[in-house]
């Protein structure tokens, strides 16, 4: 046992090239020794995060790029890429184990767990600053980057105070009074509101007077001034998924999460003293709860193509802190062992690419005549229905449900399943824990096990933001 500690000890002190200094360090004790170490100051922080991805969906991912690209995913390259700092992260909420995206941005933006639903408002109803408030302050720019409306939870998680997450006009207006330097991403219904009394409030005009330039295009995009403030809404509601930008042109002029996060930095790198920038691929989430396996695979190859971006910005800025990371599991996607011994799950990988489209592409699809369209179905999922799954969708389709997703797992899910080997827990978030990369200045300080709230006050401390 003796033996066991003295050689431990020795280990700790060749890691911590402290050997030589042996005598002046106390006779027990490790975590203490390293505690007088300063933490270093970052200039900007890059927040790179994915909403709701489950570690199962990373394991499929990973599989299918070994399987159909030359090299890994970005994001298995991160453990090992020079300076990580890694993390496991309890994603709860202060009422649930399970969080909803508006606690868990709020946990991130403002230090504390507040209850499902709100943001940065705690269970007493008290408003909680954010951490770009509090950027802002210290001269620093911001911005916020979204494959969602610009004005849901996660975005709004870093940025504003409100009860309701679904409060998104006062969200758009939070951004507008707290002038975000840079916002791109979808959600253009409510920057152009219509009231219950039939008056219209239109925000863009008030962005512009404010020196904002606006685009709605990726050809604008591409076009904007270097440097200064940019609103960039490129969708009334969330941006189309990636599977369905990629295989439909009527996309061709929406931007990707690449284009958006490049044109941020783009915006945002050479302010005199740094920024604090949120980047979400916000829709991961979104076909985790719709079960959507070619929409999450592709979502999430999107996001993982962000990654060589900030670590490319970080290497020429060294003064930037990066975090990659999620808020919580979403649907519980896995790729199942499928068939004798497994054996079928490889080819699953292969047959997932007859998925072209997402469940929210066929349902735009058939609500556009209210009619059931095989030939759509077929373009989509490769799938020949059967009159009993075209009844259920119609079905569903007649009765206007909001999301079509439920039927057309219940028509077509076995099929599925069957087909891609992926399976799903549910619907809904899960409590699981998850992973957190960090590099840079700061982000020696995280430990092993972090809670979400944590995360707040080692970002803040690595900016030199006192709160
Ligand atoms: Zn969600």
């Amino acid at each position: 046992m003796e033996h066991a500690q003295a050689s431990s000890r020795r280990q700790f002190l060749r890691l911590s090239g402290l050997a030589g200094a042996a005598s002046i360090l106390p006779s027990c004790g490790t975590a203490a020794n390293t505690e007088a170490k300063p933490v270093g100051q970052a200039k900007n922080v890059i927040y790179l995060m994915v909403d709701g991805l489950c570690n199962g969906t990373v394991g499929l991912a990973h599989h299918w790029q070994l399987r159909h690209k030359a090299t890994p995913l970005n994001w298995m390259q991160l453990l090992e890429h020079e300076g990580l700092h890694r993390a496991y992260q309890d994603t709860a909420s202060a009422n649930s184990p399970v969080t909803d995206s508006a606690a868990a941005a709020s946990a991130w933006g403002s230090g504390q767990r507040v209850n499902n639903g709100s943001i940065n408002v705690d269970p007493s109803g008290k408003s909680l600053k954010p951490i770009l408030s509090y950027a802002k302050e210290s001269g620093k720019a911001t911005g916020l980057v979204t494959s969602c409306r610009i004005t849901h939870a996660t975005p709004a998680g870093f940025s504003t105070s409100v009860p309701k997450r679904g409060m998104e006009d006062a969200i758009a207006q939070q951004y507008l009074e707290r002038e975000i330097d840079v916002l791109l991403g979808g959600g253009a219904r409510h920057f152009l509101q219509t009231q219950d009394d039939g008056s219209v409030i239109d925000y863009i005009p008030q962005f512009e007077a404010k020196g904002y330039q606006i685009v709605k295009t990726a050809t604008e995009l591409s076009a904007v001034r270097r440097g200064g403030s940019l609103l960039g809404l490129f969708s009334q509601s969330h941006i189309p998924y990636a599977i369905d930008r990629q295989n439909d042109r009527a996309y061709k002029d929406v931007p990707n999460l690449v284009d958006m996060f490049s044109a941020a930095l783009n915006q945002l790198n050479g302010m005199k003293e740094g920024f604090v920038l949120q980047v979400e691929g916000g829709r991961v989430d979104h076909a985790g709860h719709g079960n959507d396996a070619g929409g999450i695979l592709h979502e999430f190859l999107e996001f993982d193509a962000c990654i060589p971006i900030a670590l490319e910005f970080i290497e020429s800025h060294p003064d930037t802190m990066l975090v990659v990371t999620t808020d919580h599991g979403t649907g519980g996607c896995q790729l199942d062992g499928a068939g004798s011994a497994y054996l079928d799950s490889g080819p699953a990988l292969d047959r997932i690419n007859q998925l072209r489209h997402s469940f929210e592409w066929l349902q735009q699809g058939f609500e556009a005549t209210g009619k059931f369209d095989p030939v759509l179905l077929k373009t989509a999922l490769g799938i020949d229905p059967t009159d009993t799954q075209a009844a259920i969708v119609q079905a569903a389709l007649d009765a206007e449900v909001v999301y079509l997703s439920g039927a057309l797992n219940q028509a077509f899910g076995k099929q599925l399943n069957e087909l891609t080997a992926v399976g799903w827990t549910s619907d809904k978030h899960t409590s699981e824990c998850v992973e957190l990369f960090a590099f840079g200045p700061g982000s020696e300080a995280i430990p092993p096990l972090i809670k979400n709230y944590e995360i707040f006050g080692i970002l803040t401390k690595a900016l030199g933001i006192k709160v």
